[in-house]
């Protein structure tokens, strides 16, 4: 396993972490020995927007004897009073969920106490006025919730909230198909969801990705916008390339599910290349970079994903990735204009006069 350190609280998260929507439909056994499977595969962050109350007791017994080592995401707004995942704006309702889940779980506080589903701006006003949010930051005073968190599928809704309140953990739900405008959640344009990518990295804020499989369209040829179905780790590679992506959260239920998402770290990089996508970006994702690094080898030995990533992050107001940048030890300045990475290119970057660009913001 691999891990990435939220900046903002400075904790370990595994790249692989764990949904929960469906682990309720495993039997008992079968669940919480997939759970345990994980935790012992290194898997130590998870989500418990579960898709039905019957999930919670399930990692109580897994994980209650290894609390401290794994990392709990808890919605203040789920409700389960009728055993089915509910959503909820009311305070009573909240603070009872809330409560049930944490002796579910058998443990007695929340390491990321996440705002729940924010998905219109009229959410957010209501969350707030119902004193959801305050509920939130009283038991962070108390020591119960550890940071804040926030779940949402849509751009504008998500600079908002980071705008008015700090936020340690964003959970959003992120695919090449939502990137590209297909499916449910493709909520926001191609640059509007760039921008939440790359604020979430300036500022420091870690993306926990939801939905990484777009409900299992991107891993069907017949649903796929792409017309060619991608392997799950093809998807996780896609996520975990974008900016300020700390941890996939992929479900499983059973241990060889568990196995069949860790065997990722088995993949070639031929096998993680998802630049086939390319042949279907919209017009306005053509010509810039997504960081696949399909365009590799340069000759010149740059690599170009990461150096576009820190241009395109520095040119966002992000200092840190300048630096990042200037320490890098082949930067753009070496670039030759053999034109290699052009022609290879599926996003129709023209990378050779972007490396000069490149090179020419840096030496300013
Ligand atoms: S230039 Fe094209 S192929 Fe190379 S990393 Fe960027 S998007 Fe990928
Ligand atoms: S044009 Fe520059 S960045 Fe692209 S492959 Fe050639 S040397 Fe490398």
């Amino acid at each position: 396993m691999k891990y990435r350190i939220n900046q903002r609280t400075g904790e370990r998260v595994s790249e692989i972490g764990m949904g929960s929507a469906y682990l309720y439909k495993a039997n008992r056994k079968e669940a919480v020995t997939a759970l345990r499977t994980a935790y012992e595969s290194g898997i130590n962050y998870y989500d418990l927007a579960a898709g039905h109350g019957k999930a919670f007791p399930l990692w109580g017994e897994a994980l209650g004897d290894v609390r401290k080592d794994v990392l709990y995401q808890i919605h203040f707004g789920a409700d389960y009073s009728n055993g089915e995942y509910g959503w909820s704006l009311d305070l009573d309702t909240v603070k009872r969920s809330v409560d049930w889940m944490l002796g579910q779980l058998k443990t007695d506080y929340i390491d990321y106490g996440f705002i729940h589903c924010q998905d219109e701006a009229s959410d957010w006003e209501t969350y707030r006025k119902h004193g959801i949010y305050d509920y939130i930051l009283s038991l962070k005073d108390a020591g119960t919730v550890r940071h804040i968190g926030l779940s949402s599928h849509t751009p504008a809704v998500i600079q908002q909230i980071l705008d008015d309140v700090p936020v340690d953990m964003l959970m959003f739900s992120v695919n090449p198909a939502y990137d590209y405008g297909h499916g449910e959640f493709a909520n926001g344009g191609v640059d509007e969801r760039m921008a939440v990518y790359r604020r979430c990295e300036k500022d420091g804020i870690g993306i926990s990705v939801m939905k990484p499989f777009s409900g299992g369209q991107m891993l069907d040829t017949s649903q796929s916008p792409f017309r060619q179905a991608l392997t799950p780790y093809q998807c996780i590679r896609y996520a975990l390339d974008k900016p300020g992506v700390l941890t996939v959260l992929a479900g499983a239920q059973s241990v060889a599910e568990v196995e069949h998402l860790l065997a990722y770290y088995d993949q070639t990089e031929e096998m993680l290349d998802y630049s086939v996508i390319g042949n279907f970006a919209p017009v306005e994702a053509s010509g810039k970079c997504v960081y696949c690094n399909h365009c590799r080898p340069c000759p010149a030995g740059l690599d170009i994903g990461l150096i576009n990533k820190y241009y395109d992050l520095a040119l966002a107001g992000d200092g840190m990735a300048a630096e990042h940048y200037r320490k890098l030890d082949k930067n753009a300045s070496g670039c030759i204009s053999c034109g290699h990475c052009d022609r290879r290119c599926p996003f129709h970057v023209h990378q050779s006069e972007r490396m000069k660009e490149i090179n020419a913001y840096f030496q300013s």
